[in-house]
């Protein structure tokens, strides 16, 4: 089946008694059982019935089960945000004493997290420039427990060699952890590259655009966890082979403790907006890169960002990851931070908003957002400039979008 046929065609765990098309809402916190047996073998994990709505619930489960056919993973679980997906994969593969090689050019709280959150329990953060593969390897060492970076960065659109970095990864016995939200997986496959856990915020395409946050962590089940300088998932793996340490101590240990599961309300709205993921990504990112092509024209503008632009640096490597186009999100610089605040003041038709790949068009300035609490220093080392304005392109019609664009320039 073709991949648009196919986000269509998962079925329920159950057949519905009533034959809902849709999946149904399980609004409920416990599941009730006809056996003191049954209820042992659902608490002890011998059967798959779900037992309490923070380990798992049937629409929670349904639409891991549609990420994990549609992705070829093994292991599928939907939190309740994109940050507490990265919280948990992170949480996961470390231990106090050990270290993470990780990109210098992440999603500002992906920073934060790594530095002062997981800092503050004894795991160091090594960070790097991960488009320099030597700078890299460079900084493993028999403590480190994982690399993780971003496909494409933002608001830099910096692209990484996923191949080469598997490589280099794989060699050191380290997991490759992957942040793809920027490219969804209808068009990029994460696991023909290499990478053996990928993270999704799946607030932004998946969710049908900006209806509520959720997060997604995938594992490929390709990763010897034996390899791991984890003596948690050594154990695990003792337990329940090397492949599968990884979603062992997740679904076990984290879910239970840490209490993130997606809820049900959320994940039914995922569900639909898996649905349509495909064709709305197509249009969107068919209409960025219309944009960004317009947008190299205008007086005004000092330079246009996006990979799937034939002039841009990344241009070559993007298209062999992702195709023609990676993405439905673009950055413009302007001449300095005034000009770059007083355009987002004169639009119209796109909305001040921060958020990826809402049905409607989003602008947003990042340095004084985004990154507004990080120092001037650290925002140069993060290559995050004061000219800079994102742009995040919905479903309106392009040429509405450009001359909005245009007229806020003037
Ligand atoms: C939005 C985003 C996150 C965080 O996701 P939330 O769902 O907001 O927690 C992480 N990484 C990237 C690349 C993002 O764009």
């Amino acid at each position: 089946m073709k991949y648009e046929t196919q986000i269509l065609t998962t079925p329920y765990q159950q057949p519905d008694v009533y034959g809902a098309l849709s999946m149904p809402v399980y609004y409920t916190a416990a599941f009730e059982f006809p056996s003191a047996k049954a209820m042992s073998d659902a608490f002890c994990g011998r059967s798959m019935a779900p037992s309490y709505s923070r380990i798992a619930n049937p629409t929670t489960t349904y639409l891991e089960e549609r990420v994990r056919k549609l992705t070829g993973a093994v292991s599928v679980t939907a939190l309740n945000t994109g940050m507490a997906a990265i919280a948990y994969a992170l949480t996961c593969v470390s231990a106090a004493g050990l270290n993470i090689v990780a990109s210098k050019h992440l999603f500002g709280n992906s920073v934060s997290l790594l530095r002062d959150t997981l800092g503050s329990l004894g795991i160091e953060t090594r960070f790097a420039d991960f488009t320099d593969a030597e700078a890299v390897q460079s900084l493993i060492d028999d403590k480190t427990c994982a690399l993780f970076f971003e496909i494409i960065t933002n608001p830099q659109l910096l692209v990484a060699d996923i191949r080469a970095l598997a490589q280099i990864a794989h060699q050191a016995g380290c997991p490759l952890i992957a942040d793809t939200t920027i490219v969804p997986f209808s068009v990029f496959r994460a696991k023909d590259l290499g990478v053996d856990i990928e993270i999704v915020s799946s607030t932004k395409y998946i969710s049908g655009g900006g209806t509520g946050l959720g997060g997604l962590l995938i594992d490929y089940g390709q990763f010897d966890w034996s390899q791991s300088p984890s003596p948690v998932l050594q154990n695990k793996t003792r337990r329940v082979g090397k492949k599968m340490a990884f979603t062992a101590r997740v679904k076990t240990e984290l879910l239970t403790n840490l209490g993130a599961l997606m809820t049900p309300q959320a994940a039914y709205m995922e569900t639909l907006g898996l649905d349509t993921l495909d064709i709305r990504f197509k249009r969107q990112a068919g209409t960025t890169l219309w944009l960004a092509q317009q947008c190299q024209h205008l007086d005004g503008i000092k330079k246009v960002n996006y990979t799937g632009l034939a002039d841009n640096p990344f241009h070559e490597l993007s298209d062999r990851q992702f195709g023609p186009l990676p993405g439905a999100v673009f950055t413009i610089d302007l001449a300095s931070r005034e000009a770059a605040f007083s355009f987002i003041d004169n639009l119209h038709v796109i909305r001040r908003a921060t958020n990826l790949f809402d049905r409607k068009s989003l602008a947003i300035h990042p340095a004084s957002t985004i990154f507004g609490l990080f120092t001037d220093e650290q925002r140069q080392e993060m290559s995050v400039s004061d000219a800079t304005v994102r742009i995040s392109v919905g479903l309106e019609d392009g040429e509405d979008l450009f001359e909005d664009i245009r007229q806020a320039i003037q």
